[in-house]
């Protein structure tokens, strides 16, 4: 009984609440009924439910790649735990035209998702950028969820040790042509041990340019030899697209 007749009072204050808010606006409605310009101003702020098409699309402010400010990073509160089952043996290995692609399968559980490996291919220099600095080349292994969403895990190469993977992969390229790999590439050479990464959303990094993909930047290179760099560049040499503006995203960190 107690609690019933609490909650009776309560309703009646919260109905007297209601009556003075009503109040409230009816004399704000008078008011503006002397303000007939400002008032006529108001209404074309307002959704249009009858003219969709002129709706406009917000799109174009969070493209990648962007230069990550190490110091200016936020720790990820999510686990964030990359686990990456990527195949050996690929399916085909292509001189695109704007970069080399090996098509290849596996899967990447990403923050407790899962993803497909559609392909990676290498940029020179690296799009992404730390603290100004770009490094000779950046791989760039293309995921894909059940919901088609993207999510890119860049790693940085720089010079260092040769790379029997990358070898592989260099020795296959045939200039402008899809060939087939016979022999298998052990693709976790060309990724490294420690998962420590920055995550951001961003886009694409050539045309369409779509935004939404999710970027997971790899903070530790993995090492490729100054003649491996030198014969890649022989493809591409310059297929980086520049740095875009950061606005007001959160690079996350995330620390394996
Ligand atoms: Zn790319």
């Amino acid at each position: 009984m107690k609690t019933k007749l609490l909650a009776a009072s309560a309703i009646a204050a919260s109905l007297v609440l209601v009556a003075g808010c009503g109040n409230s606006e009816a004399s704000d409605s008078k008011k503006e009924e002397s303000k007939k310009t400002e008032t006529t101003a108001k209404h074309e702020d307002h959704l249009d439910y009858h003219d969709q098409k002129s709706w406009q699309f917000e799109a174009g402010d969070t493209q990648s790649p962007i230069n990550i400010e190490t110091a200016k990073t936020t720790k990820m509160e999510d686990k964030g735990t990359i686990e990456l089952n990527y195949n050996q043996k690929v399916t085909d290995e292509v001189d695109n035209g704007h970069s080399i692609q090996v098509d290849d399968g596996g899967t990447a559980l990403i923050n407790g998702r899962n993803f497909e490996l559609n392909q990676f291919h290498f940029h020179a220099e690296s799009e992404h950028t730390m603290n100004g600095k770009h490094y000779p080349i950046e791989a760039h292994f293309v995921n894909e969820s059940q919901d088609s969403r993207l999510a890119v895990i860049a790693v940085f190469f720089k010079e260092g040790k040769a790379n029997p993977a990358f070898e592989t992969i260099l020795s296959n390229i045939k200039k402008g042509e899809k060939t087939t790999v016979s022999e298998p590439i052990n693709v976790a050479a060309l990724l490294p041990t420690n998962k420590t990464y920055y995550h951001y959303l961003g886009s694409l990094t050539t045309p369409p340019l779509s935004e939404n993909v999710e970027w997971y930047v790899m903070a530790n290179p993995v090492e490729v030899s100054k003649e491996q760099i030198a014969e890649f560049n022989k493809y591409y040499d310059g297929n980086n697209r520049k740095v875009q503006p950061l606005h007001d995203r959160p690079v996350l960190k995330h620390t394996d």
